[in-house]
């Protein structure tokens, strides 16, 4: 069945967000075979820059600590040189000038990642020791490890029904971990208007930026608007129509600010409240599989990248003395797909 010794099929990543594209490039980089998998149809996940009008907006974190960076993740990104101080006043953190979603894409480069690839079926393929995942287009793809780099409630969606006795205390603690939402208004000042740095915290607004003076390319008058947890929690799923005049109002009548245009964002898993504190979580089946993200290692954009560098290291470190000897053959590994 498969063209190439089915030992050295590689690793199969579900989810091409900081966390699955940060172990994709360090394994990459290890000289393993890695294939990535992602729903959407570009890479970055929550790491997301919305583009419009010639504006860019980032959605979520807002700049980077380096301080809270893991030194490998550092490196690489420091090398990536896409990186530049914010121009705001916030003290050391850094920035993309083309937006957040830069991170991800540029780790993205020379790695195989299949998007539009929304999968939904795991199973043991043939000989007990691969993987086999199923996408919604009827595709299978295997492999010999695989990695759910996911939240842990499409996780638990994705595993609903598999493997149930093996997989019992796995889903167990994947329950542990819990996400509060976050309503985002990704709004367009009417004209240039100086946002007083006093009063940029009125309820129901927990942060409002302006990418432009952020330091982000040619995006004066674009706010990135977060509403705090517990009107994100009330308004998840009112009409975009009702949400966005209210904060219209509250922006002009509290902050004396014009908006111009909005647009609403729902992000159902927006920020870890409840993570993990283990890197990653392991199930031996026959073959290994991790679930690991931001649900892990302390939570956050941080912990995201602590789970991904630490789950590389297990990996390369895991692999066995015969897959070593395979991996002479490795360049001429590959994963299989098959519709
Ligand atoms: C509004 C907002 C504000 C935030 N603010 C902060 C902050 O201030 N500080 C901080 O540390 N963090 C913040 N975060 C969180 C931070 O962005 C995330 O922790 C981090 O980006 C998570 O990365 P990840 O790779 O673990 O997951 P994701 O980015 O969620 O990546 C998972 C990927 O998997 C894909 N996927 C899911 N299911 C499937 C499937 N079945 N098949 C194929 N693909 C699938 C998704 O499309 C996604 O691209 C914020 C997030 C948001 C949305």
């Amino acid at each position: 069945m498969f063209m190439t010794n089915p030992n050295n099929l590689g690793v199969l990543i579900v989810g091409a967000g900081i966390s699955g594209l940060t172990l994709a490039r360090r394994l990459s980089n290890a000289g393993e075979i890695v294939t990535l998998f992602e729903k959407s149809k570009g890479v970055g996940g929550r790491l997301a820059t919305r583009r419009g009008s010639g504006l860019l907006w980032d959605h979520g974190t807002q700049s980077l600590n380096p301080k809270d960076l893991p030194v490998e993740t550092w490196t690489d990104w420091e090398r990536l040189k896409i990186l530049i101080p914010r121009k705001d006043g916030r003290d050391i953190n850094l920035i993309c000038p083309e937006g957040m979603t830069q991170l991800p894409k540029a780790l993205a480069i020379g790695i195989t990642v299949h998007r539009n690839s929304h999968i939904k079926m795991i199973r043991v393929g043939p000989g007990g020791k691969v993987w086999m995942i199923g996408d919604d287009a009827g595709g299978w793809h295997y492999g010999n490890r695989l990695v759910l780099a996911i939240p842990a409630p499409q996780a638990l969606l994705l595993l609903d029904g598999s493997f149930p006795s093996q997989l019992v205390s796995l889903k167990d603690r994947l329950r542990e971990i819990c996400y509060r939402p976050t309503l985002t208004v990704l709004a367009t000042l009417s004209r240039k208007q100086k946002i007083d740095k006093m009063i940029k915290k009125v309820v129901p607004i927990e942060s409002l930026t302006e990418n432009g003076e952020k330091g982000m390319k040619d995006s004066l008058g674009a706010l990135t608007i977060h509403l705090n947890e517990k009107y994100s929690l009330k308004h998840f799923d009112s009409p975009e129509e009702e949400v966005l005049t209210e904060i219209k109002q509250i922006v002009k009548k509290k902050m004396g600010l014009d908006i111009l245009n909005l647009v609403l964002k729902r992000w159902r898993y927006s920020q870890v409240s409840h993570p993990l504190q283990e890197p990653f979580l392991a199930a031996k089946l026959t073959s290994p599989l991790y679930v690991m993200g931001d649900g892990f290692s302390g939570g956050g954009l941080k912990g995201a990248l602590h789970s991904a560098n630490t789950l590389a290291l297990e990996l390369i470190k895991s692999v066995s003395k015969e897959e070593r000897e395979n991996g002479k053959a490795k360049k001429g590994g590959e994963a299989h797909s098959f519709k």
